[in-house]
Formats: C-alpha cells, structure tokens, sequence
C-alpha cells in the first residue's frame, strides 16, 4: 500500500482550460468583480442558496470573517468589547475577531454534535453583558447550526450574529437547502484548496440581507463607497478572475464530489465502532475529512497511535488539539470561560484522511491498522 496522504487537494485543472484563461485575457479585466466573478457569484445563489439572498467573494475565508465582523461594529469601537466563540475552532475565527478590533471570548461545546454550547453562550452572555458585541459560532466540521436559535440570541442581547461556516460548503440543512440559505447575518464559507469545495485560495461571504452583502462587498475594495474616496472600514479583499473561474469549474461536479465523501464518511464509521463520531445535524454533511475520538481510556496514547500510522505510510492531523484556549497567543490575549467539554473532546481528537481520489480499499486499510495499534499495550 502507497503512503496515504491526510488531504489530496484536487482543485478543477486549469491545466486544460486554456480557452477560459484566454477569455480573461481577452477581456481585461483580472480582479475587481470582472466577468467571471460576477458569473460565479450568480452561479452560487442559484445552485447552493435557492435563488434567495446574495453573496460576495473574497480572496479568503478568514478576510471575509474580518469584513463581516467589522462590518456589524459602530465606526470607533469599545475598546474590551468581545466577540463570543467556541474555542474549538481552527486559529483564523479568534485572529479575524482580533483583527476587527475585538478580544476573542471561548465558550465550550456540547458533548455530542461538537457545536458552540448554548449553556456555555448563555452564561458567558449573562456573566460579561452588553461587552459582548459580536457571537462568531462555528458550524463545527461542517456540521448544520441552529441559525433560528442565533436570530433569537441577536434579538434578545442585541448583538451581531457572523457564522464562521468555513467547511459547511456543500452541507445540506434538515429541509436539504445549502446551509446557510436564508440568515439574516453574514454567513462565511472556505474554498481553500483542502476545503471540500476545493479551488486554490478563496471563500464567499452569503447573507439573505442584500444591503449587509453590498457593505461588506464595498469594505472588501478598501471601503471605497465613493470612486476612490473611502466611506468605510477597509482592505484590500477582492479575489482575482483566475480564481473565479476555478470556483465555477468545481461548482460543475461539487455534488458528486460531496455524495462521494459522505459514502466513505459512514465507511468510516462502520469500521470503527467503537470510536467517537460527530451526531448528525444536517440532512447532508460537507467532510473535508473525517474527525474521530479515540476509544475512552486509550486517549493518552493517542500520540504513539499517530507515529505508528505514519510509520505504516497513514498521515493523520489532530483538528483541533490544540484547542484555540491552549494556543499560547490566544491563552495571552484572549478571555477563556470553562471549557470542560472542550477539553475532554480535544484531548480524544484524531482526524483521519479523505480526499477526493481515496479509495475504499485505502479507508479498510487505515482502519486496520488503526484498530491493531488501538489493541497493542
Ligand atoms: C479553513 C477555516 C478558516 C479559514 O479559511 P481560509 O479560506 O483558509 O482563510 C476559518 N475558520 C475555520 C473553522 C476553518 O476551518
């Protein structure tokens, strides 16, 4: 058996698209919402959010998170204001609230569907008050959040709501609509290339709120309301038309690659019984790779198990152990409520391979081996 590889990236091949890259020579326009962004732009309201709302690109998941955080905070902001979020999330959710100004506040998880803990949310709203402005929940691995419960937060604490849905492109809630579809407040998706809607760099901010989509589309061109003449917080978030186009050349065959990864998902699953998995919350989960829990009781050989799947030619990673609450940037600039599910959760992580080229036989081999070294003292 090869070595098998934790991500494959596998983005559309520009390789053989020399006639649209000559189309975006021919029409002079490379960035600043040319031809293709607008097409692909379009293209992802029909197909992914029913026709309903708006979207705008940006060259980054984490660039939309900060323009759609900022975009919500008055012009000079309250210095020690907080933004509330799991701290079970990847680095870029707390460096975009950072970035906008904010000072990150964890809250914990729940045990079994790994999303924000809405005991957690409550008590740290209750505890630090109107100093809370923003809640950035994570749609945890692609999982489906409650979006009703979040509108109903927003209303009750007056704060802004911003979903960080980074891998969530592609998962399909309860009534099968693109996650997403419909919410009020600005809900940010990863194209990167090891996101499961694989392009190289990028990622789109969706909103039903079409006025709050043009804000942060204005912000992303460095707050230029005006020609040249800035109204607005700004930067510099614009993705290119070369880019574009590999966003509409993965939207041609992204269903197909979704279903597939949800067939090898439940592979998994079937494999290894007595493993830890996410609970469902969607009709249809987007995996960019397959987040599992060691047995209780083996959790501190977790370490030993990775280096003997390498050395049996398996790569896995450990999303997300280091929790963000134990990241030594964060532990010094940001606020830490109990984490106790956190904990626990992080400390049995391992995150195993999928890709859009592994194959049955390679998941049936992981799992063995995986399973001997659970065995071996
Ligand atoms: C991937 C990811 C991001 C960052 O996305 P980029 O497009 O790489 O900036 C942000 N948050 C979470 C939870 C992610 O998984």
């Amino acid at each position: 058996m090869k070595a098998i590889p934790f991500l494959k990236p596998r983005p559309p091949r520009l390789s053989t698209e020399v006639r649209a890259l000559a189309e975006i020579e021919a029409s002079g326009r490379f960035s600043n919402f040319g031809p293709k962004n607008t097409e692909f732009e379009h293209s992802l309201i029909s197909k992914i959010f029913e026709g309903g709302g708006a979207c705008v690109t940006v060259a980054n998941a984490t660039l939309g998170l900060m323009l759609s955080i900022r975009a919500q905070l008055p012009t000079h902001i309250t210095p020690g204001s907080f933004a509330l979020m799991p701290a079970y999330t990847f680095a870029a959710t707390a460096h975009a609230a950072i970035w906008a100004g904010l000072t990150p506040l964890f809250c914990d998880i729940e045990p079994d569907n790994w999303l924000p803990s809405a005991n957690s949310e409550e008590q740290l709203l209750q505890k630090y008050g109107s100093r809370v402005s923003v809640i950035v929940p994570y749609a945890t691995f692609g999982a489906c959040l409650d979006l009703g419960r979040y509108a109903e937060l927003a209303r009750r604490h007056s704060i802004s709501v911003v979903i960080d849905a980074a891998a969530s492109m592609g998962t399909l809630d309860r009534d099968a609509r693109g996650f997403g579809a419909g919410a009020p407040f600005p809900v940010i998706f990863s194209l990167h290339a090891t996101k499961t809607f694989a392009t190289s760099e990028a990622g789109v901010v969706y909103s039903a709120d079409r006025d709050l989509i043009e804000r942060i589309r204005t912000m992303s061109n460095f707050g230029f309301g005006e020609p040249r003449h800035a109204t607005m917080p700004g930067l510099n978030a614009k993705l290119s038309e070369v880019a574009a186009l590999l966003g509409l050349l993965r939207l041609k065959d992204f269903d197909q690659i979704v279903n597939r990864r949800t067939l090898l998902y439940d592979r998994y699953r079937k494999n290894l019984p007595d493993f830890g998995f996410q609970t469902q919350t969607a009709l249809r989960q987007a995996h960019q790779f397959v987040p599992a829990l060691v047995p209780n009781g083996i959790a501190m050989r977790r370490d030993s198990i990775v280096t003997a799947l390498v050395e049996a030619g398996i790569q896995t990673a450990n999303y997300f152990s280091p929790h963000l609450a134990q990241q030594s940037y964060f532990r010094e600039t940001c606020e830490i409520g109990p984490l106790p599910n956190t904990n626990a959760i992080s400390a049995r992580t391992l995150s195993l391979p999928l890709s859009d080229s592994i194959s049955a036989e390679e998941i049936d081999y992981i799992c063995k081996m995986l399973l001997f070294e659970c065995q071996m003292q």
